[in-house]
């Protein structure tokens, strides 16, 4: 099918907005091999030869507001009706037209183009025009040089093309939120990088495996994502036996996020993401988050940290990564988990049991790294 996309926010762009149009082609075509992708208009795409499956996943790709299959033909009148003469409005009983034109040159008004298609819809299907509680409703966009019809409309995500701005490395771990952190990310034209920290004395093939699979899962949005695996039982034995139970996760997220720091720095990335959610467990009152946080100077972003389980397990529904994440799996921290684990952790004696550990030079981490993608 052909698919008329509408480009979200990007009549905000000013002198950038050919970069990011380009940016939103490149990632069309890289997601979706088959298709044959131009500039439309100046605020859409047309999108030649998606597969008919395809158009849920498009609805999800970021920077695209709006999408509505439709058909083009030449920009005449005559041939517009003979378009709509061939469309099939079975089930419905009123209508109406809403026209456009982006060929501001064009020789018939919006209006007069509402008026006269309509009356030869009215007549032809022996459909009823009605302007408020119509049951279809038939858009004619004039174009430079074809005119394209469509009537279905649906919400696409929005946002920015991923990819338009710089890197972010995003926190995956084995739960709900951080892929849906990652995906919000992408979702504000970030390009990100995931990190994985694996307790591997406890790898087994469904572990390692879905992490990839969540790693695809992103994939399928953003054209290439690399995936970084971090090697981290060692750290863990360490915290396990010199930190009492209820600074562990604590202790263990810090080193977490100074492992990300380094591995963020070699690979040029701007931000480290997290999926906290404040107040969801235990690690993320704000006094802990304080203590986490305060391990790097990097940026952290939290895209998630105003956000309700029920709001996030929706998204993660949509991007197809619920299911997933619902796999059981005894991610490295749940093993840990004290009964009653700090709540109000603080930051000078956090440092000083941390100094305690006989840690191997978190600069000198493993880290196994892997580019994932869907095509
Ligand atoms: P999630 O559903 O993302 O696991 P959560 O509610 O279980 O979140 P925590 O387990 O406290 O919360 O983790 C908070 C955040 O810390 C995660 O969203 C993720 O960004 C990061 N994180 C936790 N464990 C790991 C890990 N093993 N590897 C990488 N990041 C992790
Ligand atoms: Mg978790």
């Amino acid at each position: 099918m052909n698919v008329i996309a509408h480009l979200d926010e990007i009549f905000l762009k000013g002198g950038n907005q050919r970069m990011f149009v380009r940016r939103m082609i490149t990632n069309l075509k890289a997601l979706f091999p088959s298709v044959i992708v131009s500039r439309s208009e100046s605020t859409s795409l047309w999108i030649e030869n998606l597969g008919e499956e395809e158009l849920d996943r498009l609805a999800n790709i970021p920077g695209l507001s709006k999408l509505a299959p439709a058909v083009a033909c030449e920009n005449s009148m005559v041939e517009i009706e003979k378009l709509l003469d061939k469309m099939d409005f079975t089930g419905a009983k009123s209508f109406r037209i809403s026209a456009t034109r982006s060929l501001k040159k064009y020789p018939i008004s919006s209006k007069n183009i509402e008026i006269q298609l309509g009356a030869f819809v009215a007549r032809t299907k022996k459909l009823k025009v009605d302007l408020e509680n119509h049951d279809v409703k038939i858009h004619v966009d004039i174009g430079r040089d074809f005119a394209r019809v469509y009537t279905n409309i649906r919400e696409a995500i929005g946002g920015l093309p991923t990819g338009s701005l710089g890197k972010v490395l995003c926190l995956l771990s084995g739960g709900i939120d951080s892929p849906v952190a990652s995906y919000e990310m992408m979702k504000r034209g970030a390009e990100i990088e995931l990190v994985h920290f694996q307790n591997q004395t406890q790898v087994t093939e469904e572990v390692s495996e879905k992490i990839f699979d969540l790693a695809k899962a992103l994939a399928s949005i953003q054209p290439v994502v690399k995936l970084n695996i971090v090697p981290f039982a060692d750290i863990q034995r360490q915290i396990i036996m010199k930190i009492p139970a209820e600074y562990r996760m604590i202790t263990s997220r810090r080193l977490m996020m100074k492992i990300a720091e380094n591995c963020a720095k070699e690979n040029g990335v701007l931000a480290l993401a997290t999926g906290d959610s404040l107040g969801q467990v235990a690690s993320q009152t704000l006094e802990n988050l304080n203590c986490i946080y305060s391990a790097t100077d990097m940026l952290k972003l939290t895209p998630l940290i105003g956000r309700n389980k029920a709001e996030i397990m929706k998204i993660a529904r949509k991007i197809g990564t619920l299911a997933i994440s619902e796999r059981p799996y005894e991610d490295c921290c749940s093993l840990f988990v004290a009964k009653h684990p700090q709540t109000r952790a603080k930051l000078a004696y956090v440092e000083e049991m941390e100094s305690g550990l006989d840690l191997p030079a978190l600069d000198k981490t493993k880290i196994i790294s892997y580019h994932i993608s869907i095509n």
